[in-house]
């Protein structure tokens, strides 16, 4: 089975082509600025690839591009479009309607839709790919949809609610949904795996550190808390994100210059986290060039990045009251090692203990354990793999119906 994993986004759709048989990936590419003029990338599993500026209006366009890759003479990995089997669509948000994933049905789309409000540029961006890949694929290829926030709605309520008055829950679903859970999850069974153990009988931390970053307390496979919340803007420090604070900061700022709630989402969101902070990148490997070259305020965002993280490690063991294993993931947690060193250095009172040279050498999508065998808690490094879990989600969906 063939199944081709999309990731709208409101002016790129990025794709993978997956042949289930072995979980290879046949191809995969980017449309980029769609609606702004275009630019197409693809590339074959076997190294045969094609970019190119082409114009693309809206994402039917772009679908075509994709299409007429999936089968072109060059550069092309199947013959006929008739052999991709199902289509699987990355969601940001699901808020409390979807708590798994989910066949696409005319219904499915409306609930997206319906949540437009708590994502505006995802879910809308979303509805826009499914309904394209209607449109180019036909109605008789299956579409299934699997959302960032599922795996978090195990959540218990008191970790979700936030201390506003209760009316506006009520009112517009005012809630922590929590974001990444996707990565989460794969990066969490595959920890379980990786230790030979049962996820139920285990106590999880999965730090997800990229360009937006959370970090989740998971309690035998279930999420008891995440570090984002009714946003992606909380938690931790992030390339351009502020993460968590005091709400005051937030009118105090707004008052003084006068900025409006869109400016104030802007600053909150776009200019503030590593970038704000260093005023030099919101890339991590930017900012360690510019302090290991002695800037101060890049040395300064780093210390913050590695402090919220331990601030998370520490509240979550607090949450689950024991912890077996920690992971680190996505572009910084699998890359940057010094992170990783000196986060875990500040957690011997855990009994925390991480091999240095093992970890130096956890990047560039190495997977393994960097703890000791003396270490109370095992710490892994396990490169993510979201579209590996949309695909198997769709195939499974696909099986069953
Ligand atoms: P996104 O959240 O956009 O998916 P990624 O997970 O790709 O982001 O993470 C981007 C971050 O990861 C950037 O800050 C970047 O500096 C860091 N990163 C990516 N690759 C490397 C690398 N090889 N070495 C060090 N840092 C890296």
């Amino acid at each position: 089975m063939k199944i081709l994993v999309i990731n709208a986004g409101s002016s790129s759709m990025k794709y993978q082509l997956i042949d289930m048989t072995d979980e290879s990936i046949l191809a995969k590419g980017n449309c980029e600025r769609i609606g702004i003029d275009g630019h197409f990338k693809h590339t074959a599993g076997d190294g045969r690839s094609c970019e190119y500026d082409v114009v693309m209006n809206n994402h039917t366009e772009a679908f075509i591009q994709i299409k007429n890759a999936l089968i072109d003479e060059k550069v092309g990995v199947i013959k006929e479009l008739s052999e991709v089997s199902a289509i699987g669509h990355r969601i940001v948000q699901g808020g409390s309607i979807f708590k798994e994933s989910v066949l696409v049905t005319e219904k499915v789309i409306e609930d997206i839709e319906s949540l437009i409000p708590l994502a505006p540029l995802h879910n809308a961006a979303h509805v826009q790919g499914i309904r394209a890949c209607i449109d180019v694929f036909g109605k008789d290829v299956p579409e299934v949809v699997v959302f960032d926030t599922a795996f978090h709605s195990t959540m218990p309520q008191t970790a979700y609610m936030y201390a506003v008055p209760y009316e506006y829950y009520e009112k517009y679903a005012v809630r922590r949904y929590g974001f990444h859970g996707t990565s989460h999850r794969y990066v969490s069974a595959r920890c379980a795996e990786l230790m030979g153990k049962d996820i139920k009988d285990l106590k999880m931390i999965t730090c997800h550190l990229g360009n937006g970053s959370s970090i989740t307390a998971i309690d035998g496979g279930k999420v008891v808390d995440t570090s984002m919340g009714l946003t992606p803007l909380d938690g931790i420090m992030m390339g351009t994100r502020t993460g968590c604070l005091d709400p005051s900061v937030v009118t105090f700022i707004a008052e003084k210059e006068g900025f409006t709630p869109s400016e104030m989402d802007t600053l909150l969101n776009k200019k503030s986290g590593f970038l704000g902070i260093s005023g030099v990148s919101s890339d991590d490997r930017d900012v360690c060039a510019a302090a290991e070259a002695g800037n101060a305020r890049a040395q300064l965002a780093i210390d913050m990045l590695e402090y919220h993280i331990l601030k998370y490690i520490g509240a979550y063991t607090a949450v689950l009251g024991r912890v077996d294993a920690i992971v680190f993931t996505a572009g910084i947690g699998e890359n940057q090692s010094s992170h990783r060193e000196n986060v875990c250095h500040k957690l011997g009172y855990l009994g925390v203990e991480i091999d240095d040279k093992v970890n130096a050498k956890a990047i560039r999508g190495v997977e393994g354990k960097i703890s000791t065998e003396n270490s109370k808690v095992d710490v892994f490094v396990i490169p993510t793999n979201e579209e590996i879990v949309i695909a198997r989600d769709t195939m499974a969906l696909v099986n069953k119906a």
